[in-house]
């Protein structure tokens, strides 16, 4: 069986026999000279000076973490328009913080000045952006948004790039990203159980003068544990062995070859698109790199489509998210894909398409 789910993406035999390793004492000099020695390629794929911190949690943790810790009395704009960013509204609330929705269609990204609009009204602490909504398929225009951020200079602007990290270019520092994130099981094709995220100098103010951080996902823990190359509390160290060797991947194939690499698996599915006569969930302009969320304007029978392509072929790619099961179907491209690779699943789905 293989993954073409857009996460947990499959993940490499290279990469499941380093997350194998022994273990070992996280205050250890071995667990130091590890976290240590690949922070430089961390921060040199968040595009930061500031350091990479490793949570054990999944993405989620991370996401509440900064709502925790960069929202105070002030307001958070929750930036929504599918599965994953609506719901970072609902966390927020549960949070005990007065959460303000902007909500774009299902499909639709969000737009800088929709955002200019929400912050005009004052009071906010933060923004959450969803940078690529894995479940609609939609990469919002996360420049132009920053751009925005600019004229609102008290506000702290979070960014969950777990479906585009490493996938596309993010300056985090140029852009002014405020706390950057992402998680393992995706566009970086680990086993899922790791966050990472970098903060900005203001985001730890912001979080230094915030009550109720916690513990677990202090980010001010964060910090002072990793100016001794540590985490706050046991790592999975695993997720650690299989991040160094990942990141050995990345750079050996480089980091712009890497974009590349996903910018031409990306068009050879879109290619099969059109090719089919299916649309795309995403208007042009604003459709994922590392993903597609196929329109099922064709009205093919997208259950049976998943389940012979499983049987027939032993590749399992997802049948839509939620409410846009059956409506949509969605191939990723994440991680260690190829042509090849995507080449073999679109031979397939030919194979499963003709009645
Ligand atoms: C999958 C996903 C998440 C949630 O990740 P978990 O690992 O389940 O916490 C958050 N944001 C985006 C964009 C995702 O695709």
């Amino acid at each position: 069986m293989k993954l073409f789910i857009p996460g947990p993406v499959q993940v490499s035999d290279k990469t499941f026999a380093a997350f194998c390793k022994p273990m070992m004492g996280h205050r250890s000099g071995d667990f130091k000279r590890l976290y240590g020695g690949i922070q430089p390629r961390l921060q040199q794929l968040f595009q930061t000076s500031q350091p990479v911190f490793l949570s054990t949690s999944s993405a989620w943790g991370v996401m509440e973490g900064a709502i925790r810790n960069l929202v105070g009395t002030g307001k958070v704009l929750n930036c929504m328009c599918g599965a994953f960013s609506d719901k970072w509204f609902d966390v927020s609330k549960r949070c005990g913080k007065e959460a303000v929705a902007l909500q774009s269609e299902w499909g639709q990204p969000i737009r800088g000045e929709q955002v200019r609009e929400h912050l005009k009204q004052g009071g906010f602490d933060a923004v959450t952006l969803i940078h690529n909504e894995t479940s609609t398929g939609v990469m919002s225009p996360l420049a132009e948004i920053a751009e925005v951020l600019r004229d609102f200079p008290e506000v702290r602007l979070i960014v969950d790039s777990v479906s585009s990290f490493s996938v596309v270019p993010i300056p985090m520092d140029e852009l002014g990203i405020d706390v950057l994130l992402t998680g393992s099981q995706k566009a970086l094709a680990m086993p899922p159980g790791l966050a990472l995220f970098a903060a900005s100098p203001r985001a730890m103010e912001r979080a230094a003068s915030v009550k109720g951080r916690g513990y677990y996902f202090d980010f001010i823990e964060f910090q002072k544990n990793q100016q001794e190359d540590m985490t706050p509390s046991t790592p999975s160290i695993s997720h650690i062995y299989a991040l160094e060797s990942k990141l050995d991947d990345i750079f050996s194939e480089g980091v712009a070859a890497r974009h590349a690499r996903h910018e031409q698996t990306n068009a050879l599915v879109h290619a099969w698109v059109k090719r089919h006569g299916f649309d795309f969930f995403a208007p042009e302009g604003y459709r994922s790199k590392s993903l597609t969320c196929v329109a099922n304007n064709r009205s093919v029978d997208v259950a049976a489509l998943v389940s012979n392509l499983k049987s027939r072929h032993g590749f399992i790619i997802d049948g839509g998210y939620g409410k846009l099961k059956g409506k949509t179907f969605r191939l990723s491209n994440m991680g260690d894909e190829t042509l090849a690779s995507v080449g073999e699943l679109l031979a397939a789905l030919d194979d499963c398409l003709k009645a």
